[in-house]
């Protein structure tokens, strides 16, 4: 899955491009900065890439949510329905932006349930904002149906597929805008950095004056720009963003070799009878970041992941468990334990998430073992991995 394997030359010299003008800001230094822009080369390769009008890079995958949100109008009281199984950063953008998020199902895509969200809707839903988790899709044809058909906004948290399709299309190009992240693991680093993409021009211009306190980026005098809204400050550095070109420039041979390393991992699983695969609704747009596949009960799936860890087996998850990834062990988010008051906390009627019960989720996701695809497998590193994974699954 990450980028950091493979960082080597390209990245050095993209660096060093940008310390050698000293200019470190994505904005103005005309003249100081030698014709190098390269938050502005990344946005133009990364939108050409996923096919676009319009990209912003920003600090990272959080930004890029609160963001988004913002350039979607979704503010103060707004519901924004989201999955429970994601990183706890999707929950966080909806409370930062003053709105409540209402969790959904997932299904076996692992992903948000489309069938789950219509008895959630309530008249302060505004949006949706399905994850494509551990490098795979959504049903996102059918979330896209259910948000047209009830009015509702899609926004799309991408920042751990970047590079994934559903039949053909990008994911992330869906729904109004998706986000990514290029935080230290995931497929493209920049250490910390994230992106929105979309293609209302509108959306767009409201994005890249918000993640810069508002500033409409006309005319040469910084200081006598015009201000539409009030903004923040969600910029990345040209550092940042010159060691994400260089990953970027990578992408493809990084999704060629986790496919090639996926395929034989779950080629050997598929002889075990009792193993069922994570639905994949198009197969052939996973960029295969983990093997994800079913045990025939939550017993199993413990003694699994527990005997390969034992064997030497690294990189396997147990995400039932896990308490980045999954709503059952955020205590904090139950309770709202935060550093100040929360702007949730003045809405009447918002959810007790102490209360939460998600039975379909937590019988789907008790049952499931992920497994993390590497880069930097050798073929006999490869076979070794597989050789001892049978071993662990036939004495199960
Ligand atoms: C990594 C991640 C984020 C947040 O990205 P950061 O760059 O770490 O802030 C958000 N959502 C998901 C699903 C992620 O995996």
């Amino acid at each position: 899955m990450p980028g950091f394997e493979i960082f080597g030359d390209e990245e050095r010299k993209e660096v060093q491009e940008v310390l050698e003008t000293g200019v470190l800001f994505r904005y103005g230094f005309d003249q100081a900065r030698k014709g190098r822009w390269k938050a502005k080369s990344f946005e133009a390769e990364l939108s050409e890439r996923i096919g676009v009008k319009h990209c912003l890079l920003c600090s990272n995958g959080t930004a890029a949510l609160s963001i988004a949100l913002a350039a979607c109008g979704i503010g103060a009281g707004d519901e924004v329905i989201i999955p429970p199984f994601t990183f706890i950063a999707t929950a966080e953008a909806v409370l930062a932006a003053g709105a409540v998020p209402v969790f959904g199902d997932i299904d076996e895509t692992l992903c948000l349930d489309p069938d789950s969200i219509e008895s959630v809707i309530s008249p302060r839903t505004k949006a949706v904002l399905p994850v494509h988790m551990c490098g795979a899709m959504a049903r996102i044809d059918r979330l896209k149906a259910v948000c047209e058909q009830n009015g509702l906004k899609m926004i799309e948290d991408a920042c751990q597929s970047l590079g994934g399709t559903f039949n053909g299309k990008a994911l992330g190009t869906f729904g109004q805008t998706g986000c990514f992240s290029f935080d230290p693991v995931k497929t493209v680093t920049c250490g910390e950095g994230g992106a929105i993409i979309t293609d209302d021009p509108n959306l767009y211009r409201i994005a890249e004056a918000y993640s810069d306190h508002g500033h409409d980026h006309i005319g040469n005098d910084r200081g006598l720009e015009g201000h539409a809204i009030l903004g923040s400050n969600f910029r990345i550095s040209e550092l940042n963003a010159a060691v994400g070109l260089a990953q970027l420039r990578k992408l493809d041979i990084m999704l060629e070799k986790q496919r090639l390393h996926k395929k034989a991992l779950k080629d050997a699983l598929a002889q075990f009878p009792d193993i069922t695969f994570r639905k994949l609704p198009d197969e052939k747009g996973d960029t295969a970041t983990f093997l994800c596949f079913f045990m025939p009960d939550e017993a199993l799936a413990r003694k699994v992941t527990k005997d390969l860890a034992a064997a030497g087996v690294d990189g396997c998850f147990y995400w039932y468990a896990n308490k980045w990834h999954y709503i059952r062990q955020w205590d904090h988010l139950k309770s709202l334990r935060a550093a100040a008051r929360l702007p949730i906390e003045l809405i009447e009627n918002r959810p007790d998430y102490s209360r939460i019960h998600l039975p379909k989720s937590d019988s789907i996701l008790s049952r499931a073992v992920s497994m993390l695809i590497k880069l930097s497998w050798t073929p006999e590193e490869l076979d070794r991995r597989i050789a001892k994974i049978i071993n662990v699954i036939r004495s199960i």
